[in-house]
């Protein structure tokens, strides 16, 4: 082939969705190409998103375990003291070794990587104006879209990535703020304000709904999750309207109000974090020219084979439906490719897990106690506490439980639900149970290594399928 030909597919995007499947189409023999505007491949997760608030997640939560729990484990410590610019020099070490890792994929798999920014001129070609100046244009007889989400304002308060910050804001804070006000308890204001938290800030909370922890949290769970988090210190105020917020003095004045009671009141804080949620991103992609549908959501359209409204336009990811996960992109950046080269790809929908990377992790996967109530299913609860669980005990982690839901007549799994440190590792055996049809009796017949905190599934399986565990 010579630089001429069309390429066989283009992706649009270079995050987890778009960078999996431009590998993927390379591996299956297709011409592919992969364009990406941000000068960084790995998209929002691993610039931005997963990777460096994972690594502040996990360095914050040392720094704490240092100052508050090494005594009672006969280690003692001197002086423990934070050195924040280190501490995110080694995120954005962390983040620059994944993402050109990325880059170093595309070379292994010859996925032609072009840096800049594109845009539809037809269904089968793109205007990109390249970053180091100029343009070029690129033909391709597949395009899909993968560009992602962006953080959604908040009207009204205008986000400086200062004083009012967006995630990418609160993940390079140059000092620790005295004190930090969340706006949103979804996953984002739950992980960063635990960092801060656990680095000294005084953490409030303020949160629209009754609950924390965003949609798709089961109820029993997340009032547990909300009590360790004030145990730790966190503040919330549930039910909670924000009407705006104005600078003085070197202060954000927060305006809020009881969405139950309309009772009005001023919280004041160093630093706000917007976190109340994000959305699809597809400024400058020229989608109207060619005619790609969108919802009112701004979500572009797709069918279950990932086509959006114009034909060789298949779009995964963020920026259109599901929850705004990477596996979840990469997943369908997987099936939307198999797609194209083999006429069939599957995701299974009902079988994507969700991790909240606090401490003690929170982790589900499938369907909640409100899924099974609201959808008229009979099912079997089994709950299974890790204060129970010999390893969790012995490493004093015996914050949480696991509880599994099993449909009452045929023992299939329909959900599980674990609070626990390593509750997003422990989660994966649901995941591949569920994957493959099995019942709860399964996993509890399947032998599990002694300690470790995963013989709590199996335990929590046990009662759901036989009404007794045998620890609890
Ligand atoms: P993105 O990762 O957003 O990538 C899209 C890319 O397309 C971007 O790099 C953008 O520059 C590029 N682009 C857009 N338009 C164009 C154009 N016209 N031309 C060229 N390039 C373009 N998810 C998890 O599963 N686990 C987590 O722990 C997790 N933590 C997160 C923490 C934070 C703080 C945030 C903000 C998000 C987190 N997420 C997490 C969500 C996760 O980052 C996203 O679900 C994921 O990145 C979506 O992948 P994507 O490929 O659809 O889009
Ligand atoms: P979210 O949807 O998880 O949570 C937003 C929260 O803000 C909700 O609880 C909502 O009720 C609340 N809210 C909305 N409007 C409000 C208002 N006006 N006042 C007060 N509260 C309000 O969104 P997020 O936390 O911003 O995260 C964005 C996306 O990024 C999510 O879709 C999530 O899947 C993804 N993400 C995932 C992870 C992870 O998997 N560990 C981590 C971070 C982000």
């Amino acid at each position: 082939a010579t630089a001429q030909d069309p390429y066989d597919l283009v992706v649009i995007g270079g995050g987890p969705g778009g960078y999996v499947a431009a590998i993927k189409a390379a591996q299956l023999g297709l011409k592919t190409a992969c364009v990406e505007k941000r000068g960084s491949l790995g998209g929002t997760c691993l610039n931005v998103g997963c990777i460096p608030s994972k690594a502040m997640l996990n360095n914050s939560q040392i720094y704490h375990q240092a100052l508050h729990d090494t005594k009672a484990r006969g280690i003692e410590i001197g002086d423990v003291k934070l050195n924040l610019p280190v501490m995110l020099k080694a995120k954005d070490k962390s983040v620059k070794g994944l993402t050109s890792g990325v880059e170093y994929l595309f070379k292994k798999n010859k996925v032609d990587y072009i840096k800049g920014a594109a845009s539809f001129a037809s269904p089968t070609q793109l205007d990109v104006a390249l970053l180091d100046g100029g343009n070029t244009q690129v033909e391709a007889k597949n395009i899909l879209i993968a560009t992602g989400s962006e953080v959604t304002p908040f009207p009204g308060i205008e986000i400086d990535e200062k004083q009012i910050v967006s995630s990418t804001g609160a993940l390079d804070l140059q000092q620790v703020p005295e004190k930090m006000v969340v706006i949103g308890a979804g996953v984002i204001g739950l992980e960063l304000g635990s960092v801060w938290s656990r680095l000294g800030a005084n953490v409030e909370v303020v949160e629209f709904l009754g609950a924390i922890g965003g949609a798709g949290m089961d109820g029993e769970v997340s009032k547990n999750f909300q009590k360790i988090l004030a145990k730790q210190g966190l503040k919330f105020n549930l039910n909670t309207k924000v009407l705006g917020a104005s600078k003085k003095d070197g202060k954000v004045h927060l305006e809020v109000e009881g969405a139950k009671n309309g009772k009005k009141s001023t919280i004041e804080a160093d630093v706000v974090l917007v976190a109340i949620g994000r959305r699809p991103y597809t400024e400058g992609l020229g989608l109207d020219k060619i005619g790609v549908e969108v919802d009112n959501r701004g979500r572009i359209v797709i069918d279950s084979q990932f086509n959006t409204s114009v034909p060789n336009v298949k779009c995964i990811g963020d920026v259109t439906f599901g929850p705004m996960l990477a596996h979840k992109a990469e997943e369908e950046g997987i099936a939307a490719v198999e797609y194209i080269h083999s006429g069939y790809g599957h995701v299974a929908y009902n079988v994507i897990p969700s991790v909240v990377y606090t401490h003690p992790e929170v982790a589900w996967v499938g369907k909640t106690e409100e899924d099974c109530k609201a959808e008229g299913i009979e099912y079997k609860v089994g709950n299974f506490p890790m204060v129970a669980n010999s390893r969790a005990k012995t490493n004093n982690e015996t914050d949480g439980f696991v509880k599994v839901l099993a449909e009452k007549n045929t023992d299939k799994i329909l959900g599980a639900h674990i609070i626990s440190n390593v509750a997003g590792e422990i989660l994966a055996e649901a995941a591949l149970a569920m994957e493959y049809g099995a019942s709860a009796e399964d996993v509890a017949r399947t032998c599990h290594a002694h300690p470790t905190v995963s013989e709590a599934v199996k335990e929590a399986f046990l009662m759901a399928s036989s009404g007794k565990a045998i620890n609890a």
